[in-house]
């Protein structure tokens, strides 16, 4: 087995080293067995989207957003969502997750338009939502606990019918007010949580993985891992944060 991963916009997306995410994604799939290849997808660059199995897009400030919208725009939006619409797993953070939205209003009254591959929008605040948060995953995303960073001033909002990641714990997650984090549509998993979230939270890493290999080769079942020390880093992070015992200092 073998998963060919896309990491878009690499270089203008990856606020907190969000791109430890794919480290943590090709390191499990090794640990199976299981090869990977990563090919980076930078502004200007073009390539065959249908030969990804698994896309990331990182997170970054409104400006970075503002900068690849042409690009975007220049054919990269219908292949992003003819891939999404044929399954293909994508993992999408804070500013990657609002680009899957119809539009991003700035909190200066800029309005990027977006993918509109998912029923949401998201409209800039005056606040930032800054913190470690928790939160749990719908039933159809494996239910776990998720630990994690956010830092946005957007809010975000689904559309009806469109179910979130998951449900927020503790902290702000999508807008602050309807106790919602992420999206989850088709096997598009998008977060407002920071850095490299699925080392801490290997659960959320092998749901995604598992994804991306039932979709290209059938049912998929994946090996279990030790996960002494991840798990160890997710229960310590979440104690802290719960019982709001962790600094951000
Ligand atoms: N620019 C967006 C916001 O502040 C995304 C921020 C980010 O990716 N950290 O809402």
């Amino acid at each position: 087995m073998e998963l060919s991963i896309c990491h878009l916009y690499p270089e203008v997306l990856n606020l907190y080293g969000d791109r430890g995410n794919i480290q943590c994604i090709k390191r499990r799939l090794e640990w199976r067995g299981i090869s990977s290849s990563v090919t980076e997808l930078k502004i200007g660059e073009q390539a065959d989207f249908t030969r990804f199995d698994l896309y990331f897009i990182g997170g970054g400030q409104d400006f970075e957003q503002e900068v690849l919208l042409d690009d975007l725009h220049t054919g990269k939006d219908r292949e992003i969502r003819a891939a999404i619409n044929d399954g293909r797993t994508f993992l999408c953070i804070c500013g990657g997750y609002q680009m899957m939205g119809t539009y991003y209003e700035t909190g200066e009254g800029v309005r990027c338009d977006y993918l509109g591959a998912v029923d949401l929008y998201t409209v800039g605040g005056k606040t930032r939502m800054i913190d470690n948060y928790c939160f749990r995953l719908g039933q159809e995303s494996g239910g776990s606990t998720v630990v994690g960073f956010e830092n946005h001033s957007g809010r975000t909002y689904l559309g009806k019918g469109v179910k979130p990641l998951g449900t927020v714990l503790k902290g702000c997650g999508n807008n602050g007010e309807d106790g919602t984090e992420g999206v989850r549509f088709k096997n598009v998993y998008g977060t407002y949580s920071h850095g490299p979230v699925l080392p801490k939270n290997p659960a959320l890493c092998d749901e995604i993985i598992r994804s991306a290999l039932a979709r290209k080769y059938g049912a998929a079942i994946l090996e279990p891992l030790p996960d002494r020390f991840e798990k160890q880093a997710h229960d310590l992070v979440y104690e802290r944060i719960m019982s709001g015992t962790m600094s951000t200092d």
